[in-house]
């Protein structure tokens, strides 16, 4: 069965194939052709995920998936969420990113934070949302040089290293994109 995956990102793209085998062919957007721009001008992870998923199924007909992640930060309000890549402007850049979640919380206590990623398929024309998150809390300096986003600065629960300081297996298994796609191919392998 083919499945597009609204994504041009290699490393997701191959996370996802090899979880689900040789069941399931995974497209990425640049397979099926399609170099718009999707929108994503929802307010909530859940209406990004749901945007991109359906603009994909609409115009090209394929069953399709979409992921939307957000950084919820408590003592923010839940802030950036689904304004995480462009917590400090347009640019998207981690590091600025980084330095202004910092900043923000400086003298603040209350550090705990979660990744939350949504899931949205849509197949026959029904969708299914699917969610992962994990728990933890935003270090008071940057650690680690691996992965990417705010990784050096983001501490899982139950660990004494930032997930940029993990090995990439590590951080898959209990992060919040590992468990929301956990539970949408344990869906597709069911369905
Ligand atoms: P996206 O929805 O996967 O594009 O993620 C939106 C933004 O959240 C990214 O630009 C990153 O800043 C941040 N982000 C998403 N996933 C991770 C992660 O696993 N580690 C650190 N930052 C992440």
């Amino acid at each position: 069965m083919k499945l597009v995956f609204a994504t041009n990102n290699e490393h997701k793209l191959r996370e996802v194939q090899e979880i689900l085998g040789d069941n399931f062919e995974i497209l990425s957007l640049n397979d099926i052709g399609c170099t718009e721009d999707i929108p994503e001008t929802a307010d909530t992870l859940e209406g990004n995920a749901s945007l991109k998923a359906h603009y994909v199924y609409e115009r090209y007909g394929y069953p399709c998936f979409a992921d939307d992640t957000g950084l919820e930060v408590e003592a923010l309000g839940m802030a950036p969420g689904v304004y995480s890549a462009r917590f400090a402007g347009p640019q998207r850049s981690s590091a600025d990113n980084m330095q202004k979640l910092l900043s923000d919380m400086n003298k603040i206590k209350n550090r705990k934070a979660r990744f939350r990623t949504v899931i949205s398929y849509i197949t026959d024309g029904n969708e299914q949302l699917f969610e992962g998150i994990v728990d933890g809390a935003i270090l008071n300096a940057s650690q680690g040089s691996k992965g990417f986003g705010y990784d050096p600065v983001f501490k899982p629960d139950g660990y004494q290293q930032s997930f940029a300081q993990m090995d990439a297996a590590l951080k898959n298994e209990i992060s919040h994109r590992g468990r929301a796609v956990a539970s949408f191919v344990e869906y597709l392998k069911h369905s």
